[in-house]
């Protein structure tokens, strides 16, 4: 096994193929787009490099997990990184009340802070905290330990069936608090009764420890992660789509690209959606069971984003996010809005010597696929006017409520608006729907929606998103699963805990 083809150069193919080529194995990875990086890749409008999926980041603070990773690849230096303010690394608004939450950063900071507006659970508060860390503390990948368990990865306490909205019912008796605590959930894909604590944890945990978001852009970081898979003799080719992969008797015999280029290897893996990957198959490549079962499992909800231009000098930098959201009881309800937007994310993401002024704006509005859907058959550039039109509206009607309700004066100082549909997500990284964070997850069906890195075609391993957690702290983590499948259970963990970089 010592030649590897990669499908997509996204994080996940990205952080896979860097620590294979540093075990010395030759790694080629194959990128549809004409850059890399998936959700790391920027894009230019306006004069103005705007990020595509990776707005924050957590697991990058000293001694976090990410961080671990890429100091063990030698690139953690080189990472341009921001924090966020530690005295509010969030601000939350309700439109129902005009109430708006500032959250402090580290446990003591994110109890106070929220026990300044809910005194009476202030005690709540720190056992809810103290839970969170609890559960986060059982996950041997996610701390970086050798894991015990073989091939599973959690090791379950009685918070871990439950699902986020009832573990954090369990702490907090407070009904605001608790829809403001689950603040978070859009980034999640968060769904009331489905998804699991430990998801709700993870990201918590993260951000209470503090987020961080990159200067001038995240496709450096793609770049830095390319750099270590061509140091170690690996190959990145973009503009290489990859449009079939064959498959026989239950191994991949080679991939061929749209251009009609024929790639073999000893082993093949996938970091695109796996629905995406079987449509590049036989259809009785895999058994049925296994793709009806992946096929029905939901997708989480897309995303509606604008990336605005600012006039010099008119809006200021502000140094953390802002949610917007428009009723506390919704909070869980981003899988079936009744509204649109139900809530977004607003911020001013830094470039690399940021001043006090900001000249970009990206917001963020968890949408889902059906608002799409009449539209689903058409490509990029060629969706018609109605979609044109319908785009211009949604953008008008978000733009409105941050002038009335976050930032009187903003209209005035834009100068530019583009806009991404879910159509745009889905046609850009090739995820089914445009999820944003791949399969959701479900407390009652943990095996259902949690789909392993090895599949039942031998010389071929999935990577990315779909398979444990999404995001820039869950897809390394998973990077590193998907190599142990060929290295062997703890090989890499082992290597990092040693320092052995
Ligand atoms: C709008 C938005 C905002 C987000 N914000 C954040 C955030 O702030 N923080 C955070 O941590 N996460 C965020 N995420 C989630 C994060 O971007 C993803 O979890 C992460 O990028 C997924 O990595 P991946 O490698 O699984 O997939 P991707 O990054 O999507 O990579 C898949 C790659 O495969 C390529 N590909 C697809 N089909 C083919 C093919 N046939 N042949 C060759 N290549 C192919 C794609 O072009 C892509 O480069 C956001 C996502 C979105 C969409």
């Amino acid at each position: 096994m010592k030649d590897v083809v990669i499908i997509g150069a996204g994080l996940g193919g990205l952080f896979t193929a860097a620590l294979l080529a540093k075990e010395g194995f030759r790694v080629t990875v194959l990128e549809k787009n004409a850059t890399i990086g998936g959700g790391l890749q920027n894009f230019n409008r306006f004069g103005v490099s705007f990020d595509t999926g990776m707005h924050v980041v957590g697991g990058m603070q000293p001694g976090g997990s990410i961080r671990r990773i890429c100091e063990y690849l030698g690139i953690a230096d080189k990472i341009r990184l921001r924090d966020v303010d530690d005295d509010c690394t969030d601000s939350i608004f309700f439109a129902e009340d005009h109430a708006t939450y500032r959250i402090a950063k580290g446990r003591d900071g994110f109890v106070d802070s929220l026990a300044a507006y809910f005194p009476h659970q202030r005690e709540q508060l720190q056992r809810y905290v103290a839970a969170l860390y609890e559960m986060v503390e059982q996950i041997d990948l996610f701390n970086l330990r050798p894991s015990t368990g073989g091939a599973t990865l959690f090791a379950h306490s009685e918070d871990f069936m439950l699902s986020a909205d009832r573990f954090i019912g369990k702490y907090i008796d407070d009904g605001r608090l608790a829809n403001i605590l689950a603040y978070l959930s859009p980034l999640y894909g968060g769904r009331r009764g489905r998804t699991p604590a430990f998801v709700h944890a993870i990201v918590n945990v993260l951000y209470i420890d503090g987020p961080s978001r990159f200067e001038g852009g995240s496709a450096h970081m793609a770049h830095l992660l390319a750099d270590v898979v061509e140091q170690h003799g690996g190959r990145i080719y973009t503009r290489h789509a990859v449009e079939w992969v064959e498959v026989q008797n239950r191994r991949v015999e080679y991939l061929r690209t749209e251009g009609g280029e024929r790639f073999c290897a000893d082993c093949y893996i996938s970091d695109i959606h796996p629905c995406s990957l079987f449509g590049l198959m036989p259809t009785d490549a895999l058994p049925k069971a296994y793709t009806n079962r992946l096929n029905s499992i939901p997708n989480a909800h897309s995303a509606f984003s604008l990336f605005v231009k600012l006039k010099p000098g008119t809006f200021p930098y502000i140094n953390h996010t802002e949610y917007y959201m428009s009723r506390y009881d919704e909070i869980w309800s981003f899988d079936a809005p009744r509204t649109f937007p139900l809530g977004f994310l607003f911020m001013t993401p830094p470039e690399v010597d940021q001043g006090p002024w900001a000249n970009k704006a990206i917001i963020t509005a968890p949408m889902q696929f059906s608002e799409v859907e009449r539209w689903a058959d058409t490509r990029v550039g060629h969706r018609g006017k109605e979609y044109e039109m319908w785009k211009q509206q949604k953008a008008e009607v978000i733009l409105k409520i941050v002038e009335e309700m976050l930032h009187p004066g903003f209209m005035r100082c834009i100068e530019g608006v583009n806009t991404a549909s879910p159509l745009t997500i889905r046609d850009f990284f090739g995820a089914k729907e445009g999820t944003i964070c791949g399969f959701s997850k479900d407390v009652d069906n943990i095996a259902l929606s949690q789909v392993p890195v090895v599949t039942k075609i031998k010389n071929l391993l999935l990577t990315g998103q779909n398979n444990n957690l999404h995001g820039f702290c869950g897809v390394p983590l998973t990077a590193i699963n998907t190599c142990e499948a060929i290295l062997g259970t703890n090989h890499i963990i082992r290597k990092i805990n040693n320092g052995k970089g």
